[in-house]
């Protein structure tokens, strides 16, 4: 198994949690720009380029998305 740049960007959003005493709002508000990690403090790509997708691969992608987000709910619930 290989490390993926969705690891990366979830490392590296961990260590920006880790440098602002896991405050989420602060690695927001982070004004450090010379940070090399600066671009990748929310944990996306931002010079990532949108893939095009047509009106029916939206519509799938955000059912998907919705009913993934339901079930993690719904796992998070029964922890509880
Ligand atoms: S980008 Fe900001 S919050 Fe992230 S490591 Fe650098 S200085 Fe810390």
């Amino acid at each position: 198994m290989s490390t993926t740049k969705s690891d990366l960007l979830k490392i590296i959003r961990g260590k920006c949690l880790d440098c602002v005493c896991y405050q989420a709002r602060e690695v927001e508000l982070c004004p450090t720009e010379r940070c090399a990690l600066w671009p990748y403090r929310m944990g996306k790509d931002p010079y990532k380029t949108p893939r095009p997708m047509t009106k029916a691969q939206r519509e799938n992608l955000s059912k998907a998305l919705a009913a993934r987000r339901q079930k993690t709910t719904a796992q998070h619930d029964e922890k509880l």
